[in-house]
């Protein structure tokens, strides 16, 4: 039965009406789409959408207060780590891309930005639920100046229009310019090993679930070079096996919400269960490494990593 974690199949029951069409390429479904728990596959483009289709009211409630309070997401070291991590980030990004500023679609609270702007770039935020120094309160579509480079990291699965917002995207980079798209691989290893309760799925912020063939021939058919693919810088990929493993056992234990702070957590969770999902997530660890390794070395990893330039010229 249900255990705490699988919150697909508790959105999936929500009162709303179902999806029409793909959020991806816009197919209006019919009998010939698969049904999934809480998404319907597209079968002209492969990508899932999410249905029902949230209202502005349901996803102004999934991400309110507990998805991203003020005081910090996860307990103990974690906000540090996700700081440091975007910083490092930020710093492979600004060594590969090409000179100017920088525009990062979904900027959450600016982290990823803040570090580019420490680093001496130009750098701009969209993100229509905060506020800060380099944030713009915007969608893409709202933005005309060129950009060296334009920036989607995790955030791209939660639009509305996903696919165009990336053309609009595509449109503002300036010649050489560099498009950077980290999603969730909804086709890899740990989805497929996980099914509706696989970490990444995360209903119904996340609107589209993507394949790399999908995400892949609509930026070249943009007109960008697509200069590297990888199905491990994305992150999240070890965290995804052992979020996984740890929620196959008896309980269901969810990883996710045990690492967050107690305000940010979706349910009540007690010490002792808090507990069995750590201590089952450190036993786990090992395994997700092999898992990593393999999903990794088989182009399947648990996220797509893009990096697609323009080209300098228009021959
Ligand atoms: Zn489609």
């Amino acid at each position: 039965m249900s255990g705490p974690s699988n919150n697909t199949l508790e959105y999936s029951r929500t009162q709303a009406p179902p999806t029409v069409e793909c959020a991806w390429c816009g197919r209006r479904f019919d009998d010939t789409d698969e049904r999934l728990t809480g998404r319907v596959l597209c079968s002209r483009c492969g990508v899932a959408t999410t249905t029902p289709w949230p209202s502005d009211e349901q996803l102004g409630a999934a991400y309110a207060d507990w998805y991203r309070p003020t005081s910090g997401r996860f307990s103990g070291l974690g906000d540090k780590v996700l700081r440091r991590t975007r910083s490092t980030l930020a710093g492979r990004l600004h060594a590969v891309l090409p000179p100017g500023p920088v525009l990062d679609v979904g900027a959450g609270d600016g982290t990823l930005v803040e570090a580019f702007v420490r680093r001496g770039r130009e750098a701009v935020g969209l993100e229509p639920y905060a506020s800060g120094p380099h944030i713009r309160n915007a969608e893409v579509e709202e933005v005309d100046e060129t950009w060296s480079a334009v920036i989607f990291w995790h955030s791209l699965e939660h639009l509305r229009r996903p696919g165009r917002a990336l053309r609009h995207a595509a449109g503002l980079l300036a010649p050489g310019g560099t498009l950077v798209v980290a999603v969730p691989n909804a086709t890899s290893l740990q989805a497929r090993a996980f099914g509706d309760r696989w970490l990444a799925l995360d209903l119904p912020r996340h609107l589209v679930h993507l394949s790399p063939s999908a995400l892949l021939s609509t930026i070249e058919s943009l007109g960008l070079h697509v200069e590297r693919v990888s199905y491990l810088r994305g992150g999240q990929v070890v965290f995804g096996w052992v979020h996984g493993m740890v929620g196959k056992l008896p309980g269901h234990p969810d990883l996710y919400d045990a690492i967050r702070r107690s305000q940010a957590r979706q349910a009540a969770q007690g010490p002792a269960l808090r507990l069995y999902a750590l201590g089952a997530a450190v036993a786990a660890l090992p395994f997700a490494l092999v898992a990593t390794v393999v999903e990794v070395a088989a182009r399947n990893g648990g996220t797509i990593y893009v990096q697609a330039r323009r080209p300098a010229a228009s021959s």
